[in-house]
């Protein structure tokens, strides 16, 4: 098999494989093909992995900010010099067309190892005087071992978003992908050593929830960050509360995106398209709830369907097809659920709403109008192509809907009215809000969400915050005075 691996898990700077472990199958969502056979990690592998990332960390945090910055930005441009490599693996693993993986995976993984090995050098405490002399100072220290738990749809992408802050700051990771698409997280883990990263710094080791949940409880790990569903997030989070461990949390959304009469109708309609079916709808920052004024809603609807008899369909490894299949048989199946609960509950079909036939898990683009506040498919996470519009009259009614949701995780608004804009992201409960384009997220801004959508915010100089803490140092220059 092409893909096969040289074993499930990378530990201690090494491929290590335990046959006991409950089989995987990676299986290439365009043809259904198996492409790699792996195995979850049994108590003997998770030990391994959290001893090496243990007795790796004193040592890593010893380094100078300097040197670590050095071996983050090696990997990265190790990782550059191999898109191409990396992104027809993604592309199997993943199902997406490498017309997206070539641009928005390992790149994105890359600029992460980039920017956090750029700023390894520059993190300091700080001084603060006081009076009659006496000051302070702050050290930061890294947390220790720190897990990361990835979702399936950007598995080269979370497994650097997570790794490169983590190891910046001194921390060491033991890296859990999803089973659904574990692969590329192999290939980071072995970039980074050849990278320099002494062994144990990284360990990838696979499994299902419930490796994902004995790292989580386990004693030796400082912290934790999940990106995942909010179910699952709401489980992790509580596990990780009983060791009194730190956490971030990028989970789900069902974003809003409003679209004004005022607004460029051919740029809304490029931000639909890209929040709604980029990565065939797999996106957690997707804006599925997409509001749109009444004075423009069918000539919206209009072009909306003559962009999307543009999308080319097919096998994603062909340069020019943009859209692909979903990443599995069970994730089609949900959003097929989805279609037919639309369906049943009163939106009008505009576009798609079929599985495609074909070998694969292809679903149409899928277009539902006069879409209501409280259809299913206007209240759940569908991570699938799927598109609500939603009609709207006023800014105020659209603000109170747009907000009416457990979710926080991103928001959008088309408008030429520059001042209306900025009031309607300040009103926005989110936590990455865009003004005339949707779904950016450059490794210098801070993503992730409020409410129910997650805690805590990855990439950015903010990441920092979320893998280090402050050691208080008081330092006295006079007499200490007891009352006796
Ligand atoms: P899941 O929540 O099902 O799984 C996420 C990860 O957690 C997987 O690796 C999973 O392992 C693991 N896991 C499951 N149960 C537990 C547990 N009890 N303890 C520890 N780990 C566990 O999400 P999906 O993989 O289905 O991804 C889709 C979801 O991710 C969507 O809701 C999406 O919005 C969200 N997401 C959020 C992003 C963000 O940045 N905010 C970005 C991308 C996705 P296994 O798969 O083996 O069960």
């Amino acid at each position: 098999m092409k893909f096969q691996p040289r074993a499930s898990h990378f530990i201690d700077g090494e491929y290590v494989e335990d046959t006991n472990g409950a089989a995987i199958e990676v299986i290439y969502p365009a043809t259904g093909e198996v492409i790699a056979r792996l195995h979850s990690a049994t108590p003997a592998i998770v030990e391994q992995a959290l001893n090496s990332a243990k007795n790796a960390q004193a040592a890593w945090a010893a380094l100078s900010g300097t040197e670590r910055g050095r071996i983050l930005r090696r990997a990265s441009d190790i990782m550059r010099e191999r898109n191409y490599d990396l992104s027809v693996l993604e592309t199997h693993d993943t199902g997406k067309p490498i017309q997206e993986t070539t641009v928005a995976d390992a790149t994105s993984g890359a600029d992460a190892l980039e920017y956090f090995g750029g700023l390894a050098a520059s993190l300091t405490g700080e001084h603060i005087p006081l009076g009659g002399g006496d000051f302070v100072y702050t050290i930061r220290e890294a947390l220790g071992v720190c897990v990361g738990i990835g979702a399936w749809n950007y598995p080269t992408q979370i497994a650097c978003w997570k790794g490169a802050p983590a190891l910046a700051c001194g921390n060491t990771m033991v890296f859990k992908p999803s089973e659904t698409t574990p692969l590329s997280a192999l290939k980071v883990a072995e970039i980074l050593v050849e990278a320099g990263a002494p062994k144990g710094v990284y360990n990838v080791i696979q499994g299902y929830g419930d490796v994902g949940a004995s790292l989580v409880t386990d004693p030796r790990v400082a912290k934790v960050s999940l990106t995942g569903s909010v179910p699952t997030g709401r489980k992790v989070y509580a596990a990780a509360a009983d060791g009194m461990k730190h956490v971030t949390m990028e989970l789900g959304g069902k974003s809003p995106m409003i679209v004004f009469d005022d607004a460029d109708i051919e740029n809304a309609v490029s931000g639909a398209i890209l929040g709604n079916f980029y990565s065939s709808g797999q996106v957690c920052s997707n804006g599925t709830r997409v509001f749109v004024q009444k004075g423009i809603k069918e000539a919206f609807l209009k072009r909306l369907s003559e962009r999307l008899d543009h999308a080319k369909i097919g096998d994603p490894m062909d340069e020019n097809v943009s859209f692909g299949p979903m990443v599995s048989e069970n994730q089609m199946n949900i959003a097929l659920g989805y279609i037919e609960k639309g369906k049943a509950e009163g939106a009008r079909l505009v576009y798609g709403g079929e599985r495609i036939e074909r070998d694969g898990y292809f679903v149409q683009p899928t277009v539902f109008a006069d879409v209501t506040d409280n259809m299913t498919i206007a209240r759940e996470e569908i991570f699938g192509p799927v598109m609500s519009v939603l009609d709207f009259e006023t800014e105020e009614e659209v603000m109170a809907r747009a907000n009416d949701t457990e979710f926080g995780l991103a928001a959008g608004v088309f408008t030429n009215d520059l001042t209306r804009a900025h009031r309607i992201v300040a009103g926005f409960e989110a936590g990455t809000c865009y003004i005339n384009t949707y779904n950016l997220a450059p490794v210098e801004a801070p993503f992730g969400g409020s409410k129910m959508s997650g805690v805590g915010r990855e990439n950015s100089k903010l990441a920092i915050n979320h893998f280090s803490e402050m050691k208080t140092v008081y330092v006295s220059m006079n007499d200490v005075e007891a009352p006796y």
